[in-house]
């Protein structure tokens, strides 16, 4: 069978599971080896070293849903961000970052950068312009993330493959809001394509992990940073993620379209001010989402209208969690202002789109009439708190 002729549930199903030569069992084993005996090969097995029986299976499971060369595994998504930046710069380089990016690599980018020497500059906004201008005689990488958190603003691939092509730039993309099901960026000329496993490859809430996907060559030189740096991943969570990812095609798909039923649902409700998701048609990015995206995912934000307490809101969910990850199986909510942006004053917030009454959320594999009828019950209550209040 020819991997590019197959569907992305079968690829997610079989490809690079390993084959049971001993006793014919229907899934990977699991080895948990630390030591391999010594043979007369270049690399040797080694849990730090990335290749291990398992985490090379699911290397190659990665690499075929990136539509790439190679894939890896890492011990969690920083490891994975922090090893491919690292990979890529050394003192006196410079990178060109997107305006909004996780929270972790902009510590990372932020707090660590200076010690090293490497320089970089924030973009203003998600527009050609916003990164071009940025560029400078030695900027060596160009980093994004799209959709971006928790605004789900897009930024075009196509635009960034070609600034990078034209300045000799390498292109490095988080890829973890999309997913590998929703989104290929390598198809639109990106280099590099970095997950978050813990949020929808894991998708189940239990498992952190990270995973890269690129060219031979550039893995080469990330395998070589990633050993010195040491963030692998246990073979036994490498098993465990493989079991996740059987079903990250369902269950993407499934994320989806409750977020889409979810989104549209609430832009009618009269105490919504705004929904941020890029599969309704009044994204101001729509036409762009359906260029590059299959799926929309299962990630939206909204704003409430300013007389509703967000909080008091969030408490009277009853199905959907409060929690500051996503990509579950289960619902979860968060408030922005109240926690990743915490740090920053209001007019930073402001300054950034984060509204207090913003509150973005992960849409679970639920049914969906019980996850509107959670928010409905939701609205209701804070809406009648209130009006006792007046
Ligand atoms: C969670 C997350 C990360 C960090 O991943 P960890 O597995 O927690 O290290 C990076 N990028 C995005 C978009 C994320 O949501």
């Amino acid at each position: 069978m020819q991997l590019k002729k197959i569907g992305v549930n079968t690829l997610c199903a079989h490809v690079g599971e390993i084959k049971d030569e001993q006793f014919h069992g229907a899934i990977s084993p699991l080895y948990m080896s630390s030591s391999y005996a010594y043979e007369d090969v270049d690399v040797k097995r080694y849990p730090r070293y990335y290749n291990t029986p398992n985490q090379e299976a699911l290397g190659k499971k990665i690499a075929a849903l990136e539509h790439c060369e190679a894939g890896m595994v890492f011990g969690s998504g920083m490891a994975a961000i922090s090893t491919a930046l690292l990979a890529f710069l050394k003192q006196g380089d410079h990178v060109v970052v997107q305006k909004t990016i996780y929270g972790g690599a902009y510590n990372f980018i932020t707090k660590e950068f200076p010690k090293y020497g490497i320089d970089f500059d924030f973009t203003d906004g998600f527009n050609e312009n916003d990164f071009r201008s940025k560029i400078k005689s030695n900027t060596k990488v160009i980093y994004i993330e799209t959709p971006s958190n928790p605004l789900m603003e897009l930024t075009d691939l196509e635009m960034i493959s070609e600034i990078a092509k034209e300045h000799q730039l390498i292109s490095m993309i988080d890829n973890t809001f999309a997913s590998p099901i929703n989104q290929n960026p390598g198809d639109f000329g990106i280099d590099i394509m970095i997950h978050s496993a813990t949020k929808y490859m894991g998708g189940h809430s239990d498992i952190c992990a990270g995973a890269i996907a690129t060219s031979k060559e550039y893995m080469n030189i990330i395998w070589q940073e990633g050993i010195n740096l040491g963030g692998s991943l246990s073979d036994y969570t490498v098993w465990l993620l493989e079991r996740s990812m059987k079903t990250m095609g369902l269950r993407v798909k499934a994320h989806n379209r409750n977020a889409k039923k979810v989104a549209k649902w609430l832009v009618t409700h009269p105490l919504i001010k705004k929904v941020h998701y890029p599969g309704l048609r009044t994204h101001p990015d729509y036409a762009l989402a359906k260029k590059q995206m299959k799926g929309y995912t299962g990630m939206l934000s909204f704003e409430l209208i300013p007389t509703i307490d967000a909080d008091a809101f969030v408490k009277a969910l009853i199905l959907i969690k409060p929690s500051m990850s996503l990509a579950g199986v289960e619902s979860t909510i968060v408030s922005p202002a109240k926690t990743s942006h915490a740090l920053l004053s209001k007019e930073e917030r402001l300054q950034r789109g984060i509204e207090d009454g913003l509150l973005r959320l992960s849409v679970g594999i639920e049914d969906k009439k019980d996850l509107i009828a959670d928010l409905e019950q939701a609205f209701e209550s804070v809406s009648k708190k209130q009006l006792q209040n007046k």
